[in-house]
């Protein structure tokens, strides 16, 4: 397996978290472009959201997307009745219902924004950019598994929240912070408090409120990082079973304890992953 150059395309947000959350996820996941191969459950969740963030794209642009062009083709899985060709469907058809696309003045839909930070680029990806009054904010939809207390404090410190309000206040001189729309969509098999038998969906809205001083902060945090990446040839070892945190639910943690230093086992990583461009959401609709 090659490695990929870093910094070849430019950085973003999901990087540096992948790095500051685990280093060797970082080398697997962008080093060597491996990925859960399609069909392994977890890509579910990823389509499921990928839909569901392209009809909403679609209908803040003043469209009334198809419901067949954007679901049609979404197989179901036994195993998985939450995410659905029918529960996609009825979410994207609850949001148009539970918000009105016209309470904002629409600046911009899916913008990509390019800054520098110390000499590299830095490329944030927007879903949408909205005046509401005389203030202006990134819109960002997110679709999540149930909307819980923790959920917004979660996304709060995200390092994607700074890196969208800096995008919005370069390009338009002022930002009031990121409005976040969560989404989430259940089957219930049987009544639950108030919550009846069936597909229900959920929705919840937080602002969360950044300026310039967290620009500049955002601007000296990510520069930090990025000379980490660059400046890192020796990834940790993984940690692996018991001893990462982070384990369940990491979508590498099976190749994870098996290796051995950063000689990834061949086996697994051809029988589980696949190999691709690890920066093709970067560079997707230019
Ligand atoms: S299982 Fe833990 S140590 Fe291994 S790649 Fe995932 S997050 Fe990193």
């Amino acid at each position: 397996m090659e490695e990929v150059l870093r910094g070849d395309v430019g950085y973003d947000s999901t990087q540096l978290k992948t790095y500051m959350s685990c280093p060797f996820k970082y080398y697997l996941k962008f080093c060597l472009g491996l990925r859960l191969a399609k069909g392994v459950i977890q890509m579910l969740d990823i389509e499921f959201g990928q839909r569901f963030h392209l009809f909403v794209e679609r209908w803040y642009q003043g469209l009334t997307p198809s419901m067949e062009d954007i679901w049609g083709d979404f197989h179901n899985v036994e195993s998985n009745t939450d995410k659905t060709k029918e529960s996609g469907q009825k979410l994207c058809l609850d949001y148009t219902q539970r918000y009105d696309r016209d309470e904002y003045e629409i600046l911009d839909v899916e913008y990509c924004h390019e800054t520098d930070i110390n000499g590299n680029k830095f490329i944030t990806k927007l879903d949408t950019i909205v005046k509401l009054g005389e203030d202006t904010f990134s819109l960002e939809h997110k679709t999540t598994t149930s909307i819980t207390a923790t959920t917004f404090s979660r996304l709060e410190m995200d390092m994607a929240m700074y890196a969208q309000t800096n995008a919005v206040n370069e390009k338009y001189g002022d930002c009031c912070g990121v409005i976040l729309n969560a989404a989430a969509i259940k089957n219930y098999k049987r009544k639950y408090k108030d919550i009846p038998v069936g597909l229900n969906s959920n929705f919840e809205r937080h602002i969360v409120n950044k300026g310039p001083k967290e620009c500049a902060e955002f601007k000296r945090t990510a520069g930090h990082w990025i000379d980490r990446i660059q400046t890192d040839t020796c990834y940790p070892k993984a940690l692996g079973g018991s001893a990462c945190t982070m384990y369940r639910g990491c979508a590498y943690a099976e190749l994870c304890s098996i290796t051995d230093g950063l000689k990834v086992d061949d086996y697994v990583a051809d029988a589980m992953f696949e190999t691709v461009n690890p920066f093709e959401y970067l560079t997707e609709g230019e």
